[in-house]
């Protein structure tokens, strides 16, 4: 049975049924002798009547009113409560009737389902991050395993596969009218001598040096890799062959410089072919540089030549970069 109480305009309580005063957690003798006005606001939190007293505002709009979910201060009830104004014959208001209804277990419920979401919200958001979390962490684990597939072992720089990807890439853009593609060819020369005079590992750091010296002498943009043994290759893109030739100069003249010094074994010979103008295929443009390559060598090595020069070289040599005395093995 819902609680029902009727309060007077002033908020005495002139009626209250036995459910009344069981909802309130209140004895019966105790209502002897509260102070009567307002008795209600005693007997249940007043925070969900923010726009003041439910009974007061169906007094003064005439109509019924709700609010929901208030709690008793002595139980742990909830209820909902509405307030019906009471008229005179005439029409006067001059009361309300408070009808009462016990939803705890109906708000308890509520609350648990609202747990439950929360709980199920919670547990879903933690599987999400997990599944970021792993998904950042294989990413990471392919990023590094790319990373490996496409660089040589030894020097740390790409290997001939992620080589011959982009050189076919870089290639079909040039013939497109994108930037024009270079390859230089590098050699290191007499690198059996260094194995042999040397040993093996110091070979090795030999190449790793070499390596080294590629990469400080080219720009982000230009690929440099290991093609086997002692051979190195750059993609080098610009305008005209000048970027080439101006990286490869770069190169060579380091290793002169550190051959002079003492701390590098031995110099380099490369060949350059470009790409439109020579070749118009990666394998042509490969062959085309290792034919300079090797008018480099025969011509005398610690040097670099271009594929055009290296044709006359078959006669007459010119180099771009001329050999020096310095550092010749
Ligand atoms: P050239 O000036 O004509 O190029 O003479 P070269 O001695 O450099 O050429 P050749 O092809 O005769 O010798 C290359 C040597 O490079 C032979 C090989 O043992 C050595 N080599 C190849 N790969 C490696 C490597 O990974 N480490 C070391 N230390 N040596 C290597
Ligand atoms: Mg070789
Ligand atoms: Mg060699």
């Amino acid at each position: 049975m819902d609680a029902v109480a009727v309060v007077d305009r002033d908020l005495n309580v002139v009626y209250k049924n036995p459910a009344y005063v069981h909802i309130t957690g209140w004895r019966a003798r105790e209502f002897e002798g509260a102070k009567v006005p307002g008795m209600c606001h005693a007997q249940f939190g007043m925070e969900s009547c923010e726009d003041g007293c439910v009974a007061v505002r169906a007094m003064d709009s005439g109509k019924p009113t709700r609010v929901d979910e208030v709690r008793a201060t002595r139980k742990d009830l909830r209820v909902h409560i509405v307030a019906m104004p009471l008229t005179d014959p005439d029409g006067t208001v001059w009361g309300a009737l408070e009808q009462y209804r016990d939803v705890t277990a109906e708000s308890n419920m509520q609350e648990q389902y609202r747990r439950m979401l929360d709980h199920e919200r919670a547990q879903r958001e933690a599987l999400a991050q997990e599944l970021a979390n792993t998904t950042a962490s294989s990413k990471e684990a392919l990023d590094r395993e790319r990373l490996l597939s496409q660089t040589d072992g030894l020097t740390g720089v790409f290997n001939r596969r992620y080589f011959d990807a982009r050189i076919a890439e870089r290639v079909a853009a040039a013939l497109e009218g994108g930037p024009m593609v270079a390859l230089i060819l590098f050699d290191l020369d007499h690198f059996k001598n260094v194995n042999d005079t040397y040993g093996h590992a110091q070979g090795d750091v030999t190449l790793r040096e070499f390596a080294h010296v590629l990469r400080v002498s080219a720009r982000d943009e230009d690929i440099v890799a290991r093609f086997g043994g002692e051979e190195f290759c750059m993609l080098i893109g610009g305008k005209s062959i000048d970027a080439a030739l101006t990286v490869a100069s770069r190169v060579v003249e380091r290793v002169r410089a550190r051959v002079a010094e003492g701390t590098f074994l031995t110099t380099t010979s490369g060949g350059i072919s470009i790409c439109p103008g020579d070749a118009t295929t990666p394998d042509q443009l490969l062959q085309l540089a290792d034919k300079a390559l090797y008018v480099a060598k025969r011509t005398g090595r610690n040097r670099i030549l271009t594929f055009a020069e290296g044709i006359s070289a078959a006669g007459d040599v010119v180099p771009s970069i001329p050999p020096t005395s310095r550092g010749e093995h």
